[in-house]
């Protein structure tokens, strides 16, 4: 098991059906939003960078957001202005944040 780490899950999708890769030069494709986030005993903890990546329909090649094509970069930028973080990757922080402070307050009472 582990039990620390950085993991990423997909918050959302977008279609590129005329999208031509480069890889197959075959059309559609999508690209996708990965929110980054540090986890502790797989409870997420703190939410680090969103990432872009796109993958071609046909032989799955993924893409990084620094190869992107025009119409995959003006994706991208729709989706990171319609995906804000996730208040779940702050789970961990708010369930450590309530321990100290009934820690404290068990201490000074
Ligand atoms: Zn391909």
């Amino acid at each position: 098991m582990i039990l620390f780490g950085r993991k990423d899950k997909v918050l959302k999708t977008h279609e590129l059906s005329e999208e031509v890769c480069e890889h197959c030069g075959k059309k559609g494709g999508v690209v996708s939003i990965f929110q980054i986030y540090y986890h502790i005993g797989l409870i997420p903890f703190i939410p680090l960078s969103r990432r872009t990546a796109s993958q071609c329909y046909s032989c799955r090649k993924v893409k990084l957001e620094k190869n992107f094509s025009p119409e995959q970069k003006e994706a991208a930028k729709l989706l990171k202005k319609e995906v804000k973080t996730p208040i779940w990757t702050l789970i961990g922080a708010s369930l450590l944040l309530i321990y100290i402070f009934f820690n404290l307050v068990i201490k000074f009472s």
